[in-house]
């Protein structure tokens, strides 16, 4: 019954729909399906450059100890983002997170299929949201996104492992120490015994929501943790 529902009203936003990039206004094609960006906005989402950081994904050069995850407790084994959240791209999440443009998600996903986190039998776990946050959203962006992975890949997505134990403060205005304590022990999870899982974030900033979920996954048996989001910040905080 649900299902049905959701799939009459996303009938009815298509039908509302201009045919028109979300991004730049510009006429959608036919040929470019249920699209709510164009084809030129997506190729102007710059990639993350390699070589990278092996285990955070950030760029790196040469052998200097990464500045992104040297600090990062253990548990979170690998990270990989597919863009730097500049304009277009930063333009697409803030969409998805803060105006209601959920399907958005699904180009998104395209640009984070080539994410080696994403080759292996995984399971797909979304980053929760906290109960107020998700309230006043009325969704959580990362399943969205998690979603349409699993649509494009055929991995499987739980929602019913990880939770939050408790709200968090915005992580906007931390330093990246005060964010890994802000979010230290925010998480809870069950029943994750011998799993592989890669968690599902929209942006990449410290990693330190990344790693208090990860952690929270090894602590009830996971046996590999890794991450992707779509979106990395360029310039971390400190
Ligand atoms: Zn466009
Ligand atoms: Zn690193």
């Amino acid at each position: 019954m649900l299902r049905s529902v959701e799939a009459a009203l996303s009938g009815v936003e298509r039908w509302l729909l201009p045919p028109a990039c979300l991004l730049c206004q510009s006429p959608i094609g036919a040929r470019e399906d249920d699209a709510l960006v164009c084809q030129l906005c997506r190729s102007r989402w710059r990639r993350v450059p390699h070589p990278l950081c092996d285990r955070c994904g950030q760029p790196a050069f040469g052998d200097l100890e990464c500045r992104i995850c040297a600090a990062w407790p253990p548990g979170l084994d690998r990270v990989r983002s597919a863009v730097w959240l500049t304009g277009g791209a930063h333009a697409a999440v803030h969409h998805l997170k803060y105006e209601g443009w959920w399907r958005v998600a699904d180009a998104m996903a395209g640009a984070m299929l080539q994410l080696e986190p994403l080759t292996g039998q995984v399971s797909l776990i979304p980053v929760p949201l906290g109960a107020r946050r998700l309230r006043a959203r009325g969704y959580n962006q990362s399943e969205r996104l998690a979603k349409a992975l699993a649509a494009r890949t055929g991995l499987r997505i739980r929602t019913d492992l990880l939770t939050r134990a408790r709200e968090t403060r915005t992580q906007t205005t931390l330093t990246p120490d005060a964010r890994h304590a802000n979010v230290a022990g925010a998480f809870l999870a069950h029943r994750a015994s011998g799993l592989g899982a890669v968690l599902v974030d929209d942006v990449f900033t410290t990693g330190a929501t990344l790693a208090a979920a990860a952690a929270a996954l090894v602590a009830s048996g996971a046996k590999r943790v890794e991450a992707v989001t779509f979106g990395r910040a360029v310039e971390p905080v400190g």
